[in-house]
């Protein structure tokens, strides 16, 4: 097939955020799609009425968004094959049920609850630990199977439990390949008679995400493993309708930076990060987001892509249209990927060292408090962007470890002051204070010039000024380049800082 044909899909559930697992998948089939010039649909699935959420659409399409992951076709974008939504596709389902009942593939099955757990017991004290609506099991419960005549007719017609179920073969090895496990097979007789169609007339997931992944000429589905085995079903089920499957690709695990178990919504407050891509209340909790967090879009899908696939060349850091160009199906991985925070932070610096000084302060304006973006200028920010961009590993750490470009420091690492601040400083910083008084041009190279050489040509020690110049200006030892800084902070506030220190200081003087 001309791959400008491939049809691709993401089916999130919308039943909670986007965990950042799903941000992943989303990104595998979007790859796909833009590597083979086919299509990216979005699908949301939600006939599950009773783990439906509120907001979590929204809340998936916004994380897509956010992310830049646009789709093609979708709730809210249209296309050819909508709509998009499984709710809105209600009236579709029923009719494909009732063919597989006609067919002998599926059955009407009408057991309560209490009828169910039952079986389930029986089984046990048998000795069937894994009891189930199967073969073994269907021909001791109520369904069309066991019952028939008027009585089927009317259970038909007013039964409350009423569901049709999908007849599983006997005896039958399912066998399917996915371009990650290669070639995959399932013993039916392991397998239960799944619900497909529920008394409301609802469909389950398994009998929806077929009839659409036909319906809207999906040709392939790339999800993560714990779809696999429901794969068997799927199987089954084109094959009873007489459809071609899709190509399937089931990707690995996330897991926890341990590397024992399944990364799951609980790690990120155990282990301090966020695991959704945006942040997301739910009842009395907030768990935190990638987004709110300070990461870089780009920057945390370039870390998720290689969190189960490489490039052949090995690279690191790609954009998303490298991603694509080198982006294959063959080349994922089976094992789990560890979920490693450090990389992602490195990534993420990585990003923010890479771009413009606009594009820094245009993505991180989130971050910046009304009391900054009021007082200071954009070319102002700018250049204290072109400072710190070295030094921050996430937008949200800007405010904090630039401080002092916008709040003269309000304190002073007393312990260092107490150590290196003395009479003769004293005298000489007021001296050099009157030299830089006099510059006309503050760049840093006529800041170093004077204060250098003034200190050599007095025979003073750099190691015992530039340090409490340092000081005077953030309040600490720490920050880039002395004369930099105070080039940006300007003559005016150098100046105004240099005498506010050294009548702080002088009550260390003896
Ligand atoms: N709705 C399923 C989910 O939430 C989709 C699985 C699939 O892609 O088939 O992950």
């Amino acid at each position: 097939m001309d791959s400008s044909k491939f049809r691709i899909r993401f089916a999130p559930s919308p039943t909670g955020p986007l965990h950042i697992g799903g941000v992943r998948t989303a990104l595998y089939n979007y790859l796909f799609a833009k590597k083979t010039g086919g299509k990216f649909i979005i699908r949301i699935e939600d006939t599950d009425q009773n783990r439906y959420v509120e907001g979590a659409e929204d809340y998936i399409m916004s994380s897509l968004k956010w992310l830049g992951l646009f789709p093609d076709e979708g709730p809210g974008i249209g296309g050819d094959y909508g709509p998009y939504r499984q709710s809105e596709r209600k009236h579709l389902y029923a009719q494909y049920a009732e063919e597989l009942v006609s067919k002998g593939h599926a059955y009407y099955a009408f057991d309560s609850a209490e009828d169910l757990d039952k079986m389930r017991t029986e089984q046990e004290t048998l000795g069937n630990h894994s009891a189930k609506y199967d073969s073994n099991t269907r021909v001791s419960m109520k369904n069309s199977l066991t019952v028939s005549g008027k009585e089927l007719a009317d259970l038909i017609q007013n039964s409350e439990n009423k569901v049709i179920r999908l007849k599983i073969p006997n005896d039958e090895t399912i066998v399917f390949s996915d371009m990650v496990r290669d070639e995959v097979s399932f013993q039916s007789n392991l397998l239960d008679d799944k619900v497909i169609l529920k008394g409301d007339g609802m469909p389950t997931y398994h009998l929806a995400n077929i009839i659409d992944d036909h319906l809207m000429e999906i040709t392939h589905v790339i999800r993560g493993e714990e779809w696999l085995s429901s794969t068997a079903h799927h199987i089954l089920l084109y094959r009873f309708f007489g459809w071609e499957a899709p190509v399937f690709t089931h990707l690995p695990l996330l897991l926890k930076p341990t590397g024992k178990g399944k990364l799951s919504k609980r790690d990120g407050a155990k282990f301090g990060f966020p695991v959704f891509p945006m942040a997301w209340n739910e009842g009395e909790e907030t768990y935190a987001g990638f987004k709110e967090d300070g990461y870089d879009p780009d920057a945390l899908l370039n870390f998720l892509v290689l969190l189960g696939w490489h490039p052949a060349d090995d690279q690191e850091i790609m954009n998303l249209d490298q991603m694509a160009a080198a982006f294959s199906l063959e080349a994922i991985v089976k094992s789990g990927a560890r979920f490693d925070i450090d990389k992602a932070l490195w990534f993420n610096q990585q990003y923010i060292m890479s771009y413009e000084n606009s594009v820094i302060l245009y993505r991180m304006s989130s971050f910046l408090p009304e009391s900054i973006t009021n007082n200071f200028d954009e070319a102002y920010l700018l250049s204290v962007i072109e400072l710190m961009k070295q030094r921050i590993q996430k937008y949200s750490d800007f405010v904090g470890e630039a401080l002092f470009f916008f709040k003269s420091p309000d304190a002073y690492d007393e312990k260092q002051v107490r150590k290196r601040y003395n009479d003769e400083l004293a005298t000489e910083l007021k001296l050099i204070r009157s030299k830089l008084s006099m510059l006309e041009e503050f760049t840093a190279e006529n800041l170093s010039d004077t204060v250098k050489g003034y200190l050599s040509d007095n025979s003073l020690k750099m190691g015992a000024y530039l340090p409490v110049i340092r000081i005077i200006m953030c309040g600490a030892m720490t920050g880039p380049d002395l004369f930099e800084i105070m080039k940006v902070l300007g003559k005016e506030e150098v100046l105004r800082r240099w005498d506010v220190a050294l009548n702080n200081f002088s009550s260390y003087l003896s």
